[in-house]
């Protein structure tokens, strides 16, 4: 089965061809990184431009790289939520048009469910059930994957997510943006035990997470130092948050381990790319036999290749879109 995906959900345009949800002809991606940076973030109307301009020009290199045609494709994925609903829109409505002439099937697919399908790309062993930590720009899921489609979310952040928390880090300590992959790269040269920043518990709920407390202490910090006329290391103050946050992951992942009896735990979303979050992840996993799964960094961050990933077990499970199909910008995962 050759599922064409399509990925606008934010500043990326991405359009790529997967066969059998594991198999990647092509991926080809479009970041609007370096336009948004002019902003110090993304842009929304900026954004949804951008798509119209590239999204004709990335599928078409994506069905030429993968050597098919519309001919070819048994089905047209596409993310329709969660996502800037000005983003989301290109991509529907792009998909809807394809599928539509062409005479395919449409799925649309839920942006989490392909974060959490990146996994399959290079691990052809894995297979539900496993439990799979979510850590993007915009969410932070402790994911119970139960089959393919199928999730239990046992905790999630109360405010802000881990991606966001790196980005205004990143953005206080005059890193830029976007700030995740710089505090990696910074805090290598720092010492993450400098500083002790916290690691905030919720009350009565061990797997939710809070991020807002431990940017607001480096925020403080900076501060303080400032106000002392101190110099503060960019290093150091990198290197200990990216461990705070990291700790109140790992934690938290190594908590459901125990509970739920996890044999194979995976990671998802842009900052499991994050060097620090792997190693302490695959430590923790290792020390209790359990099988730790994370992709390649190019799958971590947005792609149509793990759209295409979910759209197939979608398509496999027999998810069906209409003509109607509209983005929904706070879809809930699971819904379809
Ligand atoms: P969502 O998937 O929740 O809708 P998104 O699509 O914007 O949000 P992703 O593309 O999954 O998010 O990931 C982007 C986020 O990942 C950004 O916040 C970025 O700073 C962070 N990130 C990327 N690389 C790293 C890294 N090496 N270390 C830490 N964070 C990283
Ligand atoms: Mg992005
Ligand atoms: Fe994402």
């Amino acid at each position: 089965v050759l599922i064409l995906a399509i990925e606008s959900s934010c500043d990326e345009t991405a359009a790529a061809v997967v066969r059998n949800g594991r198999e990647v002809k092509s991926n080809i991606i479009s970041s609007q990184i370096a336009l948004h940076t002019l902003y110090g973030g993304v842009v929304p109307e900026i954004a949804s431009r951008k798509h119209i301009e590239k999204i004709n020009q990335v599928i078409e290199s994506a069905l030429l790289e993968a050597e098919v045609t519309l001919e070819d494709i048994d089905a047209v994925g596409v993310t329709y939520g969660p996502g800037l609903v000005g983003a989301l829109l290109v991509g529907v409505a792009e998909a809807k048009a394809i599928a539509y002439g062409a005479k395919k099937p449409l799925i649309g697919v839920h942006h989490i469910e392909g974060h959490i399908a990146a996994n399959f790309i290079e691990h052809p062993k894995l297979e539900p059930p496993f439990f799979c930590l979510v850590v993007s720009g915009g969410h932070t899921h402790l994911v119970r994957v139960k089959d393919y489609g199928q999730f239990d979310i046992i905790g999630r952040t109360r405010d802000d997510a881990a991606g966001e928390a790196f980005d205004k880090v990143a953005r206080a300590i005059g890193l830029g943006y976007p700030g995740g992959p710089k505090i990696d790269k910074v805090a290598k040269e720092g010492n993450p035990k400098a500083i002790t920043f916290p690691n905030a518990h919720v009350a009565d709920a061990p797997y939710d997470f809070s991020f807002s407390g431990v940017k607001s202490a480096v925020l403080n910090y900076i501060n303080g130092c400032q106000m002392k006329e101190e110099e503060y290391s960019q290093a150091d103050v990198a290197a200990s948050f990216q461990k705070a946050v990291t700790d109140a992951l790992v934690e938290r992942a190594m908590h459901a381990v125990e509970e739920y009896h996890v044999k194979q735990f995976a990671i998802a979303g842009g900052v499991a790319s994050n060097s620090a979050l792997r190693l302490a992840m695959k430590e923790a996993c290792d020390k209790k036999g359990v099988e730790f799964y994370y992709p390649s960094p190019v799958y971590c961050t947005d792609n149509a290749a793990m759209i295409g990933a979910a759209a197939y077990y979608e398509y496999i499970n027999g998810t069906r879109h209409g003509w109607d199909l509209n983005a929904v910008p706070n879809l809930k995962l699971g819904e379809r």
